[in-house]
């Protein structure tokens, strides 16, 4: 069992990918409510060897020499993944021995005012920041950030990135009623998205409670009308999680693992995968394509949700 490479899973947004974690369980700039890890218990914008780079590099040479190439590298989970210092030599490892497989890099963005943040990502093929709000208010609100955190130095650093990088750019906005879907956040929002340019922009939604009780799911109207009124000709809604069980890497065993562990105890997610082994990124897959299937439920108890059986 790989403990910073998961999958390949099938991405809402990639496609079939290979996973590759490299920061431990909710170290992260920030600690966003509707985070569907759970509260950030580092809350952090220190850059250090959070993982051993050698560690990391002998699963990847394992994974590799055991297994069929996947169609793409993400790097993606549980924290905010350009806090590890050598996130750019692991990117460069990949694309010296595997320069046929794309890698893209998830990440909140609020490092990217750090020029040695921005250098390290510049060999990625696709790199997806997140901005979910441009107005002060908003933005502690929505995001929760690190003392160190400030806005206008994140969208500056967002900005700045765009004009180093030359692969593609696409910019991820989380939509929260009753957070950021009002007139002064979304037109704030259009001015910051106008200077960072992204060669595309991502509307997310909740499609699982997060950390805090009330949150609302945004509606598609109101998707629809946010893109009205910023009238950008880039802008997709992330679909909701797809069918799953039909895609080949879909593993049955796994979701049967997942049930007989809620079935003797209804759990958090960071238990369940404590319990089973597997990596939280690609265990939350499975659980949103249980919900699907009303095959399990979640309850929010003390700011933590809980899958039951249904
Ligand atoms: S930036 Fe990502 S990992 Fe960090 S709290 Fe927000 S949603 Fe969670």
């Amino acid at each position: 069992m790989y403990k910073y490479i998961f999958g390949p899973v099938p991405s809402r947004r990639l496609g079939i990918s290979l996973g590759i974690d490299i920061v431990p369980l909710k170290t992260c700039s920030l600690n966003c409510v509707y985070c569907e890890c759970g509260p950030t218990n580092n809350l952090t914008t220190e850059r250090k060897e959070y993982i051993p780079f050698e560690d990391i590099i002998e699963e990847i040479r394992h994974y590799f020499n055991n297994n069929p190439e996947p169609e793409y590298i993400t790097f993606s989970g549980s924290g905010e993944l350009s806090l590890n210092i050598k996130i750019g030599e692991i990117i460069d490892f990949l694309k010296s021995n595997f320069p046929k497989i794309p890698v893209a890099v998830l990440s909140n963005g609020t490092l990217f005012n750090d020029k040695t943040v921005r250098e390290s990502l510049l060999k990625a093929d696709l790199v997806i920041p997140s901005l979910d709000a441009a107005t002060e208010e908003t933005f502690l609100r929505i995001d929760r950030p690190s003392k160190q955190v400030n806005l206008q130095d994140y969208i500056d650093g967002l900005v700045q990135f765009r004009k180093e990088f030359k692969n593609k750019l696409w910019l991820e906005v989380f939509i929260l009623p009753n957070y950021n879907d009002n007139m002064k956040d979304i037109l704030a929002l259009k001015e910051a998205i106008q200077r960072i340019k992204p060669d595309l922009i991502q509307l997310n939604s909740l499609d699982r409670p997060g950390c805090i009780d009330g949150l609302e799911v945004a509606s598609e109207e109101i998707l629809n009308k946010i893109i009205e009124l910023w009238g950008f000709p880039n802008v997709e809604i992330i679909s909701k999680s797809k069918k799953r069980e039909g895609i080949k890497s879909y593993r049955k065993d796994l979701e049967e693992h997942i049930l007989g562990t809620i079935a003797r105890r209804p759990s958090p997610v960071e238990n369940i995968a404590e319990i089973t082994g597997y990596h939280l990124s690609e265990l939350m897959k499975y659980i949103r394509t249980l919900e699907e299937q009303g095959k399990i439920s979640s309850v929010n108890l003390n700011n933590q949700v809980f899958y039951k059986i249904s």
